[in-house]
């Protein structure tokens, strides 16, 4: 997506390549999640783009942060919320970590095994921890699954044990997978929550907090749900599975919140062929995998590329980035079309690249300066 905001400054034309991105439309996106999910208290997962302007401007409509590393916790607190409003969320945290996170204020704290468990026991006295359980992924764009939970018996288990550990077993957790186009995905999962809800209470051990996670997606190529569907769906899960009894509700939203308020701006280097009998172009552009379009890998994310050279014969072509590695390119199987008049100079947009470009670019890879951030 564009605004006249972002038209008017890539009119200026800076120096390529940079990320801009406009607030008024993550300010906009807050808010639709906020009307899709009111019982849900949102913890922005800072990895999505941290740029500080994002996160003060978040903080002040509300929002909690979910985070990943103590630099993350830094970022939040200096964007002004005290350490009630933070999540560690992470479930693979150093135990010195855990210990600074403790010390700044951070009471909320992810697992998903019993070692990670012990290390909060002896980290973080009396903080409240949440189990991460194990999804399936289908239906993501982007999985977050295997890597992260582990299954219900597991957390049942861990869950009952950690009263006894001097920390407070506090609710579950998990993540359906990032760009997730079902908005049923949410129906297994919030299931299996339900039921580790009542085998704790069983064994004498009241659960408060349901972490519902993010997945919510961003507008690329092709169209996604509304908001509200994705919300209607998660509240009749949560009707179906806990009754009159639905527990305190979080949202870690990533993608949703900053995917469509941001646009690439990026030169075309080079346009060439591989053969006179090879009638595809390769489009070599100043971004590639490494300079923030980490997210291509398999084609997976597929962001609207426009030229402004509008109205002439279009082609296909095959987009790479600019390093000297051969798996730096973008799209070669996805269809995507460029003017067949494109030569170097010409720049182009790579549309709904807010989220996970500037967390993703490399820092110096062939003497390549990071991806760059403009708020407006
Ligand atoms: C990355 C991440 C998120 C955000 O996911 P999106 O799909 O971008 O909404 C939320 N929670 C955790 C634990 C994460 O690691």
């Amino acid at each position: 997506m564009t605004t006249k905001k972002i038209r008017d400054f890539l009119a200026e034309r800076r120096p390529t390549p940079y990320l801009v991105v406009d607030l008024d439309v993550v300010a906009d996106n807050y808010r639709k999640l906020k009307d899709a999910v009111p019982q849900a208290g949102i913890y922005y997962a800072v990895k999505a783009n941290p740029s500080p302007e994002i996160l003060s401007m978040l903080a002040r409509l509300g929002s909690s942060f979910d985070t990943a590393t103590v630099n993350e916790i830094d970022m939040a607190l200096k964007a002004g919320v005290s350490g009630d409003r933070i999540s560690y969320g992470n479930t693979i945290k150093k135990k010195d970590d855990i210990a600074a996170a403790f010390g700044r204020g951070v009471r909320l704290f992810a697992f998903d095994s019993e070692a990670e468990l012990a290390k909060l026991s002896a980290a973080a006295p009396g903080a409240k921890v949440f189990c991460r359980i194990l999804t399936s992924g289908e239906g993501a764009d982007w999985p977050l699954s295997r890597k992260f939970g582990c299954d219900i018996e597991m957390a049942r288990e861990l869950l009952i044990s950690a009263a006894s550990k001097g920390v407070v077993p506090h609710g579950v957790s998990f993540h359906v997978g990032s760009q997730m186009k079902d908005p049923n995905a949410w129906e297994a999962a919030v299931a299996q929550a339900a039921w580790l809800f009542r085998e704790c209470e069983d064994a004498g051990v009241q659960l408060n907090m349901l972490n519902i996670g993010g997945g919510f997606p961003t507008k690329y190529r092709k169209d996604i749900p509304s908001m509200m569907t994705y919300g209607e769906a998660i509240h009749a899960s949560l009707a179906r599975h806990f009754g009159n009894r639905v527990p305190e509700i979080i949202v870690e939203p990533g993608r949703q919140m900053v995917g469509n308020a941001g646009v690439i701006d990026t030169e075309v280097v080079l346009v060439s062929r591989k053969s006179k009998k090879d009638a595809r172009r390769w489009v070599y552009l100043d971004i590639g995998k490494f300079g923030g379009l980490a997210e291509t890998m398999d084609e997976a994310i597929q962001y609207p590329i426009v030229s402004a050279k509008k109205g002439g014969k279009v082609e296909r072509v095959v987009l790479a980035g600019p390093t000297c590695d051969s798996a730096d390119v973008m799209y070669e199987k996805a269809d995507y079309r460029l003017p067949v008049d494109l030569e170097p100079g010409d720049r182009l947009e790579i549309r709904s690249t807010g989220a996970y470009t500037t967390t993703y670019s490399s820092v110096a890879f062939n003497g390549i300066d990071p991806l760059k951030t403009y708020c407006i």
